[in-house]
């Protein structure tokens, strides 16, 4: 399969995908992208968030921070042409297309916490569980850490008296976001699993992912 990311306006780049996946819904799912392959993430059926991480693959204490990639492109979530930095203040993700528009690099992952306030006795899946099942194999069983994720197609609107806010989901069918690896990454991304509030329009389903390289490499 191919796929032409669109760079400046003038310039395409025709990419190839060598790896394609599907994860369920409510599912996680981590895989490595080495330094320039991009990574696609599609939502096929639209309105579905879907909490993403990244770990450089040779310092898993080194991971993508929504707080320090804040502070570096002086807005709310990097457009394309920027990149995500990771706690050592680094760029490790640049954005290369974004057909949707609206993400969060404000909140948490949804935890079993979360899903206990809602007043759930008996498990639920979250993001942040998600994320400790597919990164087990790289951290071990342990329940390490779960940082800031970035929220793709997760709408956290601001109000005018700095209220934090949960708007409709906003991706439709198709919707994508490609990403290229500065470095060598480990991807972690959960298909949110909640149902409780409109983040991903009430009804969870699954997203695409693809590992994509250049289809020719400039000589
Ligand atoms: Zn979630």
């Amino acid at each position: 399969m191919s796929f032409e990311v669109d760079l400046n306006g003038k310039t395409t780049l025709p990419l190839k995908s060598v790896q394609n996946t599907v994860i369920p819904p409510q599912k996680g799912w981590a895989g490595l992208v080495k330094a320039g392959q991009y990574i696609r993430l599609t939502d096929p059926r639209g309105r579905q968030c879907g909490d993403f991480w990244a770990f450089n693959a040779d310092d898993l204490d080194e991971h993508l921070s929504a707080m320090h990639t804040r502070v570096w492109v002086n807005k709310l979530c990097p457009v394309p042409g920027e990149s995500f930095h990771s706690n050592h203040r680094r760029p490790i993700l640049q954005m290369i297309a974004d057909t949707c528009g609206v993400h969060d690099l404000l909140t948490a992952a949804c935890d079993e916490h979360r899903y206990r306030l809602y007043g759930l006795q008996q498990e639920h899946r979250s993001c942040a569980g998600n994320l400790r099942e597919v990164m087990s194999p790289y951290f071990g069983m342990s329940r390490f850490y779960v940082p800031q994720p970035f929220n793709v197609f997760a709408n956290v609107p601001i109000g005018e008296d700095g209220s934090v806010l949960n708007g409709p989901a906003p991706s439709k069918p198709g919707d994508y976001i490609v990403l290229k690896a500065w470095i060598d990454v480990i991807v972690a991304i959960s298909a949110c699993p909640q149902e409780f509030n409109p983040i991903t329009g009430w009804y969870p389903t699954e997203l695409l992912v693809d590992i994509m390289e250049p289809e020719t490499v400039d000589a």
